[in-house]
C-alpha cells in the first residue's frame, strides 16, 4: 500500500522509505481514490480499473415470488410507514435481476431471506436451497427464527451447503440473544459461518434493535462472524466499537453513505476516519433489488468518502470474498 503513496511530511516535503511510517489517517488523505461510477453501465469498467476480479456483495435479496411482491407492496407504502417515498429501482423478473447482477460483476449472488414469524424459515430455506441449485452464481443462503427445531433446520441447511445466513431483528421482532437461538449461534460460531444481521434502528427502530442485544450476544459467543447490516445505522459508532473489539464482527455498507440514507441517518462526526481504520472489517452490501437508486450509487457513495483505492478494493472485493469463500 505504501509503495503507491507519495510520502510527505507535514510541510509537504517528500520522505524517503524507512522514515516515519504514515498513520492510517494520513494514508487515507494521501491515497488516491478513483471517482465512483455514475451509472450501472460504468460499474464493470470501474471494477476493472481497480484491478478487481469482480464485486463481492454480501447483501442481496432474492425471495419466493409471492413474498417479493409483498415486500415491494410494503415499500410502495413507505410514505405512510417511513414518511418518505421508497421507489424500487429493480422491479424486474428474477431472471432479469440475475442478469443485471452478472452485468454489474457480482462473483456470487446471495439470496438473503428472513422470517417475520414462526414456521417460515424452513420454507424459505428450502426455496434458497433450490435457488442455489438452479442459479450457477448463487451463494447458498439460509435464515432462522427463535422457534422449536431451529438448531435442527440450521444444521440441515449447513449440511446442504449454506454459506451465509441472514436474520432481521426489527422485522423478526426477537432479541439477538433469545435463549432459543443459543445453540444456533454456537453452531455458527464453531463453523465460522457468517451471519448478516439487521440490528440497527434505521430505517425503523424495533423493540430489540440497537447495539445492546448484540453486545450481550457477543459476550456469550465472542467467536461469531457477524456482518452488521447497514453499518448498524444509525448507531454507527456503537457497532464500530464492536467491530473494533471482536475479530469476527464486520460491517456491511448496505445503503450507507447514499444520498437517500444521508437524509435520515448521516454519519456522525469522525466516523469516516473510523471506517478508514476498519478497512478489513467493512464489506460491500447493496440491498439489491429493493433500493430507491441505481446500484452504481452505492459504489459512488463509498468512493466519495475518499478513503483511497486500496480501501475500496478491500471493501468491494477482498473482505467479502474472504467471508464468502470466493476466489479470484
Ligand atoms: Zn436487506
Amino acid at each position: 500500500m505504501t509503495s503507491m503513496l507519495v510520502r510527505r511530511d507535514v510541510h509537504g516535503r517528500a520522505r524517503g522509505p524507512g522514515t516515519v511510517a504514515l498513520s492510517n489517517r494520513m494514508r487515507a488523505i494521501v491515497a488516491v481514490t478513483t471517482a465512483g461510477p455514475t451509472s450501472d453501465d460504468e460499474v464493470a469498467g470501474y471494477v476493472a480499473a481497480l484491478g478487481l476480479p469482480g464485486l463481492a456483495d454480501v447483501h442481496v435479496h432474492f425471495l419466493p415470488p409471492a413474498m417479493q411482491r409483498q415486500v415491494w407492496t410494503y415499500f410502495d407504502q413507505a410514505g405512510t410507514r417511513y414518511g418518505m417515498a421508497w421507489p424500487i429501482t429493480y422491479r424486474q423478473s428474477e431472471d432479469e435481476r440475475i442478469a443485471i447482477l452478472r452485468g454489474l460483476g457480482l462473483r456470487a449472488i446471495p439470496a438473503l431471506t428472513y422470517a417475520h414469524k414462526p414456521g417460515m424459515a424452513v420454507w424459505l430455506n428450502s426455496w434458497t436451497q433450490n435457488f442455489a441449485a438452479r442459479v450457477p452464481e448463487a451463494l447458498h443462503c439460509a435464515t432462522f427464527y427463535p422457534e422449536p427445531g431451529v438448531v435442527d433446520y440450521v444444521e440441515q441447511a449447513i449440511g446442504a451447503g449454506a454459506r451465509l445466513f441472514k436474520v432481521h431483528v426489527e422485522v423478526g421482532g426477537f432479541a439477538p440473544d433469545d435463549r432459543a437461538l443459543e445453540p444456533v449461534w454456537r453452531v455458527l460460531a464453531q463453523r465460522r459461518l457468517p451471519v448478516v444481521i439487521h440490528c440497527g434502528s434505521a430505517p425503523l427502530a424495533g423493540t430489540h434493535t440497537g447495539p445492546a442485544g448484540i453486545r450481550r450476544l457477543l459476550s456469550r459467543q465472542p467467536d461469531l462472524t457477524l456482518i452488521i447490516a447497514h453499518l448498524g445505522m444509525p448507531e454507527y459508532d456503537d457497532f464500530a466499537d464492536l467491530a473494533e473489539h471482536y475479530e469476527g464482527v464486520h460491517l456491511d455498507t448496505t445503503m450507507a453513505g447514499t444520498d437517500f440514507s444521508n437524509r435520515f441517518a448521516p454519519f456522525p462526526p469522525g466516523y469516516r476516519a473510523r471506517l478508514a481504520r476498519l478497512a478489513e472489517k467493512v464489506v460491500l452490501g447493496s440491498d439489491f433489488p429493493s433500493i430507491p437508486y441505481p446500484y452504481a450509487h452505492q459504489l459512488q457513495a463509498l468512493a466519495r468518502l475518499d478513503l483511497g483505492d486500496d480501501w475500496m478494493r478491500a471493501v468491494l472485493w477482498s473482505n467479502g470474498a474472504r467471508l464468502l469463500g470466493l476466489t479470484a
